[in-house]
Parts: C-alpha cells; structure tokens; sequence
C-alpha cells in the first residue's frame, strides 16, 4: 500500500501534536485505527495488506483481541477466505467467547490494530496454543512497540511508527507551550 503515511494522516489514524495518553504520559502523536477502520473499502485493504505479509503461509483461521482486532480479524479473514474471530477480556484474563472455537492443528494468525506492548497479542497467543492451534504470526497495521521487543513468533506489520513518550514534567512540548489534548474528546480532531 503506497503512502500509508499519507492515508492515515488524512483518516485521522495518525494524529500529530501533544497528548494526554491514558497513562498520564505526554506524547507527540496519537494512532487510532477506527478512524479508518470505520470505512468498509479502506478497513477491506489494510486488512488484505496485512494478509499479503503472511501469504507464504497456509492460514486456517484469524483472530484478533476485542476491540482493536475485531474489524481487522475480520477484514484479513475475507481476505485469505477463513475464519476470522476474536478474544476478549473476561474478569482480566482472555479468552474465547460466544462458542467461538480453534481446531488443533490449525494454523492462526493474530492481528491487531496497533501493537504497542504486545501484550494483548500475546495474550491470544496462550489462548491460541491451549485450544491446541498453532501460530503463524502476529500482524498489524501498526506497529509501535518498544524498539528492542522481540516478539516469540514472526510479528510483521504495514508501517511502522515511532512515538516519543514524556513525563507529563519533563516534557519539551509542554516547555514549548503546546496545548495539551486529550485523545479521542472532539476537539481532539484535526
Ligand atoms: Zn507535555
């Protein structure tokens, strides 16, 4: 897909400036994927984008953590004409839900939307080998984790973005007197 960069600047996917994260920290950009995701054709896409970087793999079944994997599980899914399905989060801990099932023996890739820790795909990981599946990968649209993270299992995504995190008192956007904004209120977008 030829300027990603350019696509998700106009859907809003990627937000520049200075930004209150739900951690606290400060941050010079903001990534939110259903700002694209919410329209079919592009959503059809980036999932089919993300399906070409496994297509030297047999994959039986997508599945993606609620609630960033949803749409893109199910967009790869069409694209490689499989199952797609997804975890969730019951009393913290993951898991499949709604008779969802995995076959033993078959191959899964995980997708999500932004992989920041890899937590959560890894998380689907322990789901996806104790119903006895095997994994192909992980892959997303966005990939922004940790430069040094190696993931147990190929990780592979569309771009890759690099966010500078502050401490809300060592923050040079704050020194330079750029307002704060917090993610995801209205005035928030561009
Ligand atoms: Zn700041």
């Amino acid at each position: 897909m030829e300027k990603i960069m350019e696509i998700l600047a106009r859907y809003g996917v990627l937000q520049e400036g200075h930004f209150l994260l739900s951690s606290g920290l400060h941050s010079d950009k903001y990534l939110q994927c259903a700002q694209i995701l919410q329209y079919p054709e592009q959503a059809g896409k980036l999932g089919g984008e993300v399906a070409k970087k496994f297509s030297e793999e047999k994959i039986d079944l997508v599945v993606g953590p609620a609630l960033g994997g949803v749409v893109l599980a199910h967009e790869v899914a069409r694209s490689l004409g499989c199952r797609g399905i997804f975890t969730e989060r019951k009393d913290g801990i993951m898991q499949l839900r709604r008779g969802f099932s995995i076959e033993h023996g078959s191959r899964v890739l995980i997708v999500e939307d932004v992989v920041t820790t890899g937590k959560s795909a890894l998380e689907v990981c322990e789901v996806v080998e104790k119903e006895g599946g095997e994994i192909a990968g992980i892959g997303s649209i966005v990939d922004r984790s940790p430069k040094d993270f190696e993931f147990p299992v190929p990780f592979r995504s569309i771009i890759r973005v690099e966010v500078e995190t502050y401490t809300p008192g060592q923050c040079p956007l704050c020194d330079r007197g750029v307002p704060l904004v917090k993610p995801g209120s209205r005035e928030s977008k561009n």
